[in-house]
């Protein structure tokens, strides 16, 4: 039964026309997160944050399910809150889409975070509309990460990604990490000179999929060819064995900096992101019911993540930058098809 009304749920959803992401709605996310000021773990602002996440997603009949937790960092102890957002679809079995919404700690200057840590939560936000209007076949949830900076000024250890490494304990604890089959994380993607790179720690049909996506919609400017390897709240995932991408543009010259404000982030560049993930959707949701078809609840594919053994020897995103080169003037097209995906 649950195999016959999954595959009717696929067919209607390839019927009914794509809701459309709006930039302009989810630019008006970013311009009043970017208004609150700077949003650090543990700060104020950062309940502030979370009050008007919490706003936008009930103005769109969801519930942002709190998960609390103080974290031990290098310099002192700090509440930390996940939001979780649900749209139940046709199986429970569910696809994460996660971004963080905390801004990096600085004293020294005002940092507001326009692609860092607003461009994401902003980016959630519009989903959230677009997909609670959607008929989803898999249940979709909305993560909304704290804690994803690290607390020192650099990055290191496990001073960073704290929100994922919490949510991932939990998920495995309670059990929940069992119906958890996809994530898709989203990272600064404001930049006004949006150029993403394929990252190499990301699940490579996950990531073919996205690159494909784009190169069909004419936005391979954007989602360029080149590859980089990227640290990020993807990895407690797929340590635990869960398909994971990573779309972030670090290429940023506002990064970390005073200037990642709202003048260094552009509508056209969230856009360009929403297209290209409402747009994969389908086909990461047709990959993942034909193995939920094949094989009943059971779980398939539980491998280690053979990257993340390298991880020490791995630079971290946020210690060492690889010499950045806007690519822009090439058109490469090494993008594998969809038909050599196994689709
Ligand atoms: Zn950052």
């Amino acid at each position: 039964m649950a195999k016959g009304l999954l595959a009717l749920a696929l067919a209607l959803q390839a019927l009914t026309p794509v809701p459309k992401f709006d930039s302009g709605r989810a630019w008006e996310h970013l311009r009043q997160l970017v208004a609150i000021g700077p949003r650090p773990s543990g700060s104020p602002a950062i309940e502030q944050t979370r009050k008007y996440i919490k706003e936008q997603l009930a103005a769109n009949g969801l519930t942002a399910v709190e998960q609390a937790w103080d974290d031990q960092t290098p310099i002192d102890k700090v509440h930390m809150v996940n939001l979780v957002a649900t749209i139940p679809g046709v199986r429970k079995e569910r696809i994460v889409i996660a971004g963080h919404y905390d801004t990096k700690l600085y004293r020294q200057f005002r940092f507001v975070g326009a692609s860092d840590g607003g461009s994401s939560a902003a980016f959630l936000l519009e989903l959230a509309h677009v997909l609670k209007g959607r008929k989803n076949p898999l249940t979709i949830e909305l993560l909304f990460l704290d804690g994803e900076e690290a607390r020192l000024p650099e990055w290191g250890g496990t001073d960073n990604t704290y929100g994922s490494r919490h949510y991932v304990d939990v998920a495995k604890r309670d059990g929940s990490l069992a119906s958890l089959k996809a994530l898709l994380l989203i990272d600064m993607i404001g930049d006004r000179d949006l150029d993403i790179r394929r990252d190499t720690n990301s699940t490579p049909w996950l990531t073919n999929v996205i690159w494909e996506t784009a190169r069909r919609q004419n936005l391979d400017d954007y989602f360029i060819a080149d590859s980089t390897r990227i640290e990020d709240d993807h990895l407690p995932f797929l340590a635990a064995g869960i398909p994971s991408v990573d779309i972030i543009d670090l290429d940023y010259e506002a990064w970390h900096t005073p200037k990642d404000n709202i003048d260094a982030v552009s509508a056209r560049s969230l856009q360009v992101v929403g297209d290209v993930v409402l747009g994969a959707l389908p086909h990461i949701e047709a990959h993942l019911s034909k193995t939920l078809i094949l094989t009943g609840r059971r779980i398939v594919s539980r491998r280690p993540y053979k990257v993340l053994k390298a991880n020490a020897i791995v630079p971290s995103r946020k210690r060492f930058r690889q010499p950045m080169f806007k690519t822009k003037h090439f058109r490469q097209s090494n993008v594998t098809p969809l038909t050599e995906l196994g689709h």
